[in-house]
């Protein structure tokens, strides 16, 4: 059981008194794993008042030193990283193989990237005449969602620093455990105090005192497109800039010439990495009529093949959803698929079987579905696979862009430029061609309701830069 009874401000480990607390449950077990306590909106304040009075000190930093106190901080949370993979287990209940992997390793290798990025930046620089500064927005508000948690703190938080703002990050209800580990790493690096700062808290709380605060110069948001709408609102009552990286409906398109296993395989992985709770996840497959029983016979073998259960073993590839609430929200969208005439031909709304406790569902696979169905239209953030038939190319680019979201996709086929031709036309963020791996150098974004900020790279250390001229 880890208890938290302070929040991290200031440099400090600051106790809450008489705070509401929040039980950390293990999505697996159903029991109670951790504590913490939850910041109020004054307790909010507090921390972007020593975020504001660190502000000067850290953006006037020579970049140099900012580059050892960031590098200090990777080395920190590089020897946590067997502890934070068990804390993310027990919090988000990721299979333990995935999360060593995609929870820590891939925040870690994120971290070293920023390093690389801030290393090579061009602060300063001639334009015509005149020339350009970017400098740090000011205070920033991160606010992260609990599919991903230390992922998602670095993305907000470590280009916000290493741009020269200071941090006031606001982790998920959800998995708020892993933000304390980077708040000790932080700590034991020996960030100047006030410069990252962690109140734990509900959305409605300390998530809007962060966001209407006028002392907080950016909100830096990842979560559901609900929640970009509302903080987008309030936010507007100061003129802050909001950067929003919200939810996903992507599609996997799977061209007549694709090497149909690969991409299924590849494609129900994708959409079941971290039990469906992954904004990229490719939820709507798209496949061309005259291969479609073959598609989705192997979708329905690479579901069952699966192994659901306790997320501690090895072996484990899908672990349970985030919380109670989820489960439901997930399989009502099941029944709602089933109640629209979509075809089941794989998992469903019942326990899989043994696992009487936790918050499992099956891995699920509908055929025959429709564009204008729900399961089509809706991010589930569950392990549901939509799979919907197109009869020429058009009709495949029309239903890919049929969505209010714009995050990601995927294209495959056996002649590169004509992937490259229908990626070119959907409207999203990123998509991937016949699998090909991603970079953290090459910027990730939304388009449409999937939010307007970007990621990775030194696209993602800009957006918290303000550019100015100056004419001499
Ligand atoms: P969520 O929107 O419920 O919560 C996200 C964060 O916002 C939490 O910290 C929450 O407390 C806070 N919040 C909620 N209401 C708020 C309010 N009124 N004011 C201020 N803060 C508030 O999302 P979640 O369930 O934790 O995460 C899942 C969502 O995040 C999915 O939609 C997923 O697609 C999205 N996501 C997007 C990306 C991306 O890069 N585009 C990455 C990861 C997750």
């Amino acid at each position: 059981m880890r208890e938290y009874d302070a929040v991290y401000l200031g440099g400090q480990w600051r106790p809450v008194r008489d705070a509401q607390v929040l039980e950390v449950e293990n999505p697996a077990t159903e029991e109670v794993i951790g504590k913490v306590p939850l910041a109020s909106a004054a307790e909010t304040a507090v921390a972007v008042s020593v975020a504001r009075r660190a502000l000067d000190g850290w953006s006037g930093t020579p970049i140099e030193e900012r580059l050892a106190h960031l590098s200090r901080l990777h080395a920190a949370l590089a020897t946590r990283h067997e502890e934070m993979t068990r804390t993310i287990v027990a919090e988000v209940g990721a299979p333990v193989s995935f999360a060593r992997t995609a929870q820590v390793g891939a925040p870690l290798a994120l971290v070293a990237s920023y390093l690389e990025v801030l290393r090579e930046f061009a602060f300063t620089e001639r334009v015509g005449a005149g020339m350009v500064v970017k400098e740090p927005l000011g205070v920033v508000g991160a606010i992260t969602p609990g599919n991903y948690p230390l992922f998602q703190a670095i993305a907000n938080g470590i280009p916000a620093l290493a741009a020269g703002c200071t941090v006031v990050l606001k982790p998920a209800e959800t998995a708020p455990l892993s933000a304390f580990l980077l708040a000790e790493a932080a700590d034991e690096a020996g960030l100047p105090p006030g410069v990252f700062n962690v109140v734990p808290g509900l959305g409605t709380t300390a998530g809007e005192a962060l966001v209407t605060h006028p002392d907080v110069d950016v909100v830096s948001l990842t979560g559901s497109t609900r929640t970009g709408r509302r903080v987008s609102e309030l936010a507007a009552g100061t003129i802050k800039k909001v950067i929003t990286k919200l939810g996903g409906k992507s599609a996997n398109v799977l061209l007549q010439d694709a090497d149909l296993k690969r991409a299924v395989t590849e494609g129900v992985a994708s959409a079941f990495a971290n039990s469906a709770q992954t904004c990229t996840a490719w939820t709507r497959m798209l496949v061309h009529t005259s291969h479609f029983d073959e598609v989705v016979e192997l979708a329905a073998e690479a579901a069952d093949s699966y192994t659901v259960g306790d997320p501690t073993c090895e072996e484990t590839s899908l672990g349970p959803l985030l919380c109670a609430a989820q489960r439901r929200r997930v399989l009502g969208c099941i029944a709602e698929g089933l109640d629209d005439g979509a075809r089941l031909v794989a998992g469903g709304t019942e326990r899989p079987d043994g696992l009487e406790v936790g918050y499992y569902v099956r891995p699920t696979v509908f055929a025959d579905v429709r564009p204008d169905m729900l399961i089509a239209r809706q991010e589930i953030f569950g392990p549901v696979l939509s799979i919907l038939p197109y009869t020429d190319e058009e009709e495949a680019i029309r239903i890919a862009n049929d969505s209010v979201y714009g995050l990601s996709g995927a294209v495959w086929s056996a002649d590169p430029e004509r992937a490259m031709a229908f990626a070119r036309r959907l409207q999203v963020g990123q998509v991937q061609i016949n699998g090909a791996q991603t970079d953290l150098l090459i910027p990730f974004g939304g388009r449409k309701q999937s939010g307007n900020g970007l990621e990775l790279g030194r696209y993602g250390l800009e957006k918290f830069l303000q550019a100015k001229a100056i004419h001499a």
